[in-house]
Protein backbone atom coordinates (compact mmCIF):
# COMPACT_ATOMS: atom_id res chain seq x y z
CA UNK A 1 0.00 0.00 0.00
CA UNK A 2 2.63 2.22 0.94
CA UNK A 3 4.85 1.66 -1.98
CA UNK A 4 1.37 2.36 -4.31
CA UNK A 5 1.08 5.60 -2.54
CA UNK A 6 4.32 6.38 -3.41
CA UNK A 7 4.50 5.09 -6.94
CA UNK A 8 1.48 7.66 -7.15
CA UNK A 9 3.10 10.44 -5.70
CA UNK A 10 6.49 9.62 -8.22
CA UNK A 11 4.54 10.11 -10.96
CA UNK A 12 3.03 13.56 -10.02
CA UNK A 13 5.88 15.10 -9.20
CA UNK A 14 7.87 14.08 -12.23
CA UNK A 15 7.86 16.69 -14.94
CA UNK A 16 6.11 15.10 -18.12
CA UNK A 17 4.46 17.59 -19.03
CA UNK A 18 3.20 17.09 -22.74
CA UNK A 19 4.90 13.74 -23.30
CA UNK A 20 3.43 11.14 -25.66
CA UNK A 21 6.18 9.39 -26.65
CA UNK A 22 7.20 7.12 -24.01
CA UNK A 23 8.69 3.97 -26.30
CA UNK A 24 11.65 6.20 -27.39
CA UNK A 25 14.42 4.00 -25.51
CA UNK A 26 17.26 6.22 -24.61
CA UNK A 27 20.92 5.35 -25.00
CA UNK A 28 23.31 5.61 -22.25
CA UNK A 29 26.10 8.20 -23.96
CA UNK A 30 27.97 10.34 -21.73
CA UNK A 31 28.32 7.66 -18.66
CA UNK A 32 31.95 7.53 -19.81
CA UNK A 33 32.74 11.07 -19.33
CA UNK A 34 30.79 10.74 -16.11
CA UNK A 35 33.42 8.93 -14.29
CA UNK A 36 36.43 10.87 -15.00
CA UNK A 37 34.80 13.90 -13.89
CA UNK A 38 34.47 15.34 -10.74
CA UNK A 39 31.39 15.67 -7.61
CA UNK A 40 30.91 19.42 -7.10
CA UNK A 41 28.50 21.57 -4.77
CA UNK A 42 27.38 25.17 -5.07
CA UNK A 43 26.11 27.03 -2.51
CA UNK A 44 23.20 28.86 -3.03
CA UNK A 45 21.28 31.10 -0.98
CA UNK A 46 18.59 28.84 -0.10
CA UNK A 47 19.89 25.47 -1.53
CA UNK A 48 22.89 23.36 -1.78
CA UNK A 49 23.49 22.96 -5.67
CA UNK A 50 25.14 19.17 -6.11
CA UNK A 51 26.70 18.25 -9.76
CA UNK A 52 29.41 16.50 -11.95
CA UNK A 53 32.33 19.05 -13.84
CA UNK A 54 30.78 17.31 -16.88
CA UNK A 55 27.94 20.08 -16.24
CA UNK A 56 29.71 22.77 -14.83
CA UNK A 57 27.62 24.84 -17.58
CA UNK A 58 24.46 23.56 -16.92
CA UNK A 59 25.05 23.84 -12.88
CA UNK A 60 25.33 27.90 -13.83
CA UNK A 61 22.69 28.44 -15.84
CA UNK A 62 20.34 25.96 -13.13
CA UNK A 63 21.68 28.33 -10.45
CA UNK A 64 20.52 31.18 -12.34
CA UNK A 65 16.99 29.73 -12.68
CA UNK A 66 16.75 28.42 -9.27
CA UNK A 67 17.87 31.89 -8.03
CA UNK A 68 15.56 33.92 -10.40
CA UNK A 69 12.83 30.96 -9.40
CA UNK A 70 13.17 31.59 -5.80
CA UNK A 71 11.53 35.30 -6.86
CA UNK A 72 8.77 34.09 -8.73
CA UNK A 73 8.03 31.68 -5.49
CA UNK A 74 7.33 34.73 -3.10
CA UNK A 75 5.52 36.75 -5.61
CA UNK A 76 2.84 34.08 -6.19
CA UNK A 77 2.42 32.87 -2.55
CA UNK A 78 3.79 35.80 -0.74
CA UNK A 79 6.02 33.72 1.48
CA UNK A 80 9.51 31.98 1.26
CA UNK A 81 10.80 28.81 1.73
CA UNK A 82 11.40 27.20 5.18
CA UNK A 83 14.51 25.29 4.81
CA UNK A 84 17.46 24.96 2.58
CA UNK A 85 17.33 21.90 0.25
CA UNK A 86 19.34 19.91 -2.02
CA UNK A 87 19.38 19.92 -5.99
CA UNK A 88 21.03 17.74 -7.91
CA UNK A 89 22.21 17.56 -11.49
CA UNK A 90 22.47 13.71 -12.58
CA UNK A 91 24.87 13.08 -14.69
CA UNK A 92 23.33 10.23 -16.32
CA UNK A 93 19.82 8.24 -16.27
CA UNK A 94 20.88 5.22 -14.11
CA UNK A 95 22.29 7.53 -11.14
CA UNK A 96 19.10 9.40 -11.34
CA UNK A 97 17.33 5.81 -10.91
CA UNK A 98 19.73 5.04 -8.80
CA UNK A 99 18.59 7.90 -6.19
CA UNK A 100 14.70 7.61 -6.77
CA UNK A 101 14.91 4.03 -6.31
CA UNK A 102 16.25 4.94 -2.63
CA UNK A 103 13.68 8.00 -2.26
CA UNK A 104 10.81 5.81 -3.12
CA UNK A 105 12.14 2.36 -1.64
CA UNK A 106 11.28 0.56 -4.92
CA UNK A 107 14.53 -1.16 -5.76
CA UNK A 108 13.60 -2.27 -9.56
CA UNK A 109 12.34 1.05 -10.27
CA UNK A 110 13.19 2.24 -14.22
CA UNK A 111 12.37 5.45 -15.27
CA UNK A 112 10.92 6.59 -18.55
CA UNK A 113 12.58 8.54 -20.88
CA UNK A 114 10.04 11.65 -20.21
CA UNK A 115 11.01 11.52 -16.76
CA UNK A 116 13.54 14.14 -16.06
CA UNK A 117 13.05 15.81 -12.54
CA UNK A 118 11.68 16.08 -9.53
CA UNK A 119 10.56 17.85 -6.00
CA UNK A 120 9.66 17.37 -2.64
CA UNK A 121 10.48 19.55 0.13
CA UNK A 122 14.12 18.28 0.98
CA UNK A 123 15.25 17.72 -2.75
CA UNK A 124 14.95 19.02 -6.34
CA UNK A 125 16.64 15.84 -8.71
CA UNK A 126 17.18 16.89 -12.51
CA UNK A 127 18.41 14.92 -14.83
CA UNK A 128 21.24 17.15 -16.52
CA UNK A 129 19.95 18.73 -19.35
CA UNK A 130 23.55 18.18 -21.34
CA UNK A 131 22.22 14.61 -21.82
CA UNK A 132 18.75 15.23 -22.78
CA UNK A 133 19.10 14.90 -26.16
CA UNK A 134 20.23 11.05 -26.43
CA UNK A 135 18.73 10.02 -22.44
CA UNK A 136 15.20 11.86 -22.62
CA UNK A 137 12.42 12.17 -24.83
CA UNK A 138 9.45 15.35 -24.86
CA UNK A 139 12.30 17.50 -23.52
CA UNK A 140 14.01 19.66 -25.27
CA UNK A 141 17.23 21.34 -23.56
CA UNK A 142 17.48 23.97 -26.39
CA UNK A 143 14.27 25.06 -25.15
CA UNK A 144 15.84 27.37 -22.11
CA UNK A 145 12.23 28.93 -21.71
CA UNK A 146 10.72 25.04 -21.00
CA UNK A 147 13.96 24.07 -19.19
CA UNK A 148 13.03 27.45 -16.89
CA UNK A 149 9.70 26.78 -16.43
CA UNK A 150 10.70 22.66 -15.30
CA UNK A 151 12.98 24.11 -12.95
CA UNK A 152 10.68 26.65 -11.43
CA UNK A 153 7.44 23.57 -12.06
CA UNK A 154 9.64 21.37 -9.59
CA UNK A 155 10.48 24.21 -7.01
CA UNK A 156 6.87 24.82 -6.78
CA UNK A 157 6.97 21.50 -5.56
CA UNK A 158 9.39 21.87 -2.98
CA UNK A 159 7.60 24.91 -1.83
CA UNK A 160 4.38 22.81 -1.44
CA UNK A 161 6.03 20.28 0.64
CA UNK A 162 7.92 22.49 2.72
CA UNK A 163 4.04 23.78 3.89
CA UNK A 164 2.35 21.24 4.17
CA UNK A 165 2.37 18.01 6.42
CA UNK A 166 3.32 15.67 4.00
CA UNK A 167 6.64 17.23 3.09
CA UNK A 168 6.90 13.83 0.34
CA UNK A 169 3.10 13.81 -0.26
CA UNK A 170 3.07 10.20 0.84
CA UNK A 171 0.15 10.53 2.92
CA UNK A 172 -2.30 12.79 0.67
CA UNK A 173 -5.72 11.88 -0.29
CA UNK A 174 -7.30 12.77 -3.20
CA UNK A 175 -5.22 16.25 -3.78
CA UNK A 176 -2.60 15.01 -7.26
CA UNK A 177 -4.71 18.08 -9.46
CA UNK A 178 -4.16 20.47 -6.22
CA UNK A 179 -0.70 19.22 -6.28
CA UNK A 180 -0.25 19.56 -9.79
CA UNK A 181 -2.40 22.06 -10.92
CA UNK A 182 -0.81 25.04 -8.31
CA UNK A 183 2.69 23.38 -9.94
CA UNK A 184 1.24 24.25 -13.58
CA UNK A 185 -0.50 27.36 -13.12
CA UNK A 186 1.78 29.10 -10.85
CA UNK A 187 4.86 28.77 -12.69
CA UNK A 188 3.16 29.90 -16.23
CA UNK A 189 3.20 26.01 -18.13
CA UNK A 190 -0.77 26.51 -18.73
CA UNK A 191 -0.11 28.18 -21.78
CA UNK A 192 -3.23 28.92 -23.73
CA UNK A 193 -2.82 25.91 -25.82
CA UNK A 194 -2.32 23.41 -22.91
CA UNK A 195 -6.11 25.63 -21.82
CA UNK A 196 -7.33 25.65 -24.89
CA UNK A 197 -6.95 21.53 -25.55
CA UNK A 198 -8.27 20.84 -22.27
CA UNK A 199 -11.10 23.41 -22.53
CA UNK A 200 -12.19 21.90 -26.02
CA UNK A 201 -13.10 19.05 -24.25
CA UNK A 202 -14.72 19.83 -21.55
CA UNK A 203 -17.09 21.84 -23.87
CA UNK A 204 -17.67 19.26 -26.14
CA UNK A 205 -19.29 17.45 -22.34
CA UNK A 206 -15.94 15.79 -22.04
CA UNK A 207 -13.94 15.53 -19.20
CA UNK A 208 -13.73 14.54 -15.44
CA UNK A 209 -16.62 14.55 -12.91
CA UNK A 210 -14.81 13.57 -10.22
CA UNK A 211 -11.78 15.47 -8.48
CA UNK A 212 -10.02 12.13 -8.38
CA UNK A 213 -10.12 11.92 -12.17
CA UNK A 214 -8.91 15.26 -13.05
CA UNK A 215 -5.19 14.52 -13.05
CA UNK A 216 -5.79 11.69 -15.50
CA UNK A 217 -5.38 11.19 -19.12
CA UNK A 218 -3.72 13.01 -21.92
CA UNK A 219 -5.30 16.65 -20.41
CA UNK A 220 -4.25 15.94 -16.75
CA UNK A 221 -1.77 18.85 -16.92
CA UNK A 222 -4.56 21.27 -18.54
CA UNK A 223 -7.41 20.06 -16.50
CA UNK A 224 -5.44 20.50 -13.10
CA UNK A 225 -4.12 24.20 -14.34
CA UNK A 226 -7.51 25.56 -14.79
CA UNK A 227 -8.98 24.44 -12.13
CA UNK A 228 -6.27 26.36 -9.74
CA UNK A 229 -6.91 28.96 -12.58
CA UNK A 230 -10.45 28.73 -11.46
CA UNK A 231 -10.30 28.62 -7.86
CA UNK A 232 -7.44 31.57 -7.75
CA UNK A 233 -9.88 33.72 -10.11
CA UNK A 234 -12.90 32.87 -8.03
CA UNK A 235 -11.51 32.93 -4.83
CA UNK A 236 -8.17 35.27 -4.79
CA UNK A 237 -4.74 34.17 -3.67
CA UNK A 238 -4.94 34.27 -0.25
CA UNK A 239 -8.03 31.23 -0.27
CA UNK A 240 -5.40 29.43 -2.55
CA UNK A 241 -2.35 29.96 0.04
CA UNK A 242 -4.26 28.38 2.21
CA UNK A 243 -4.94 24.89 0.67
CA UNK A 244 -1.32 24.38 0.09
CA UNK A 245 -1.29 23.11 4.24
CA UNK A 246 -3.52 20.92 3.18
CA UNK A 247 -3.66 17.24 2.80
CA UNK A 248 -6.91 15.59 1.63
CA UNK A 249 -9.77 16.90 -1.08
CA UNK A 250 -12.87 16.65 1.80
CA UNK A 251 -10.40 19.43 3.55
CA UNK A 252 -10.09 21.69 0.76
CA UNK A 253 -13.98 21.22 0.03
CA UNK A 254 -14.30 22.58 3.25
CA UNK A 255 -12.12 25.82 3.09
CA UNK A 256 -14.07 26.38 -0.63
CA UNK A 257 -17.36 25.75 1.14
CA UNK A 258 -18.43 23.99 -1.57
CA UNK A 259 -19.57 20.72 -2.45
CA UNK A 260 -17.32 18.69 -5.04
CA UNK A 261 -20.50 18.28 -7.49
CA UNK A 262 -20.66 22.28 -7.45
CA UNK A 263 -16.67 23.11 -7.71
CA UNK A 264 -16.21 20.83 -10.43
CA UNK A 265 -19.68 22.02 -12.86
CA UNK A 266 -18.18 26.11 -11.54
CA UNK A 267 -14.68 24.65 -13.26
CA UNK A 268 -16.68 23.26 -16.16
CA UNK A 269 -18.86 26.06 -16.81
CA UNK A 270 -16.23 29.01 -16.50
CA UNK A 271 -15.03 27.73 -19.92
CA UNK A 272 -18.19 29.25 -21.37
ZN1 LIG B 1 4.79 18.20 -11.08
Amino acid sequence: MKAGIRLAALFFLIALIGCKDATKKPSQAGTDTVSRSEALTLKGNFYRLHYHSSDKIQAEKIAQWLDQGRSEVIDFFNSDFKAEFDVSIFPNRDSLDTQWQKDWNMPDFKSQCWMVASGIAYRLDILSPRVWPTQACEHDSNDEEATRKLILHELIHVYHGQHNPSPTFDNIENIDWLVEGIAIYACGQLDTARYDRAKNTIIKGEGPVLLANIFKGEHRYGYSGSMIKFIDDTYGREVLNQLVGLTKADEVLAVLAISEEELIDQWRRSFD
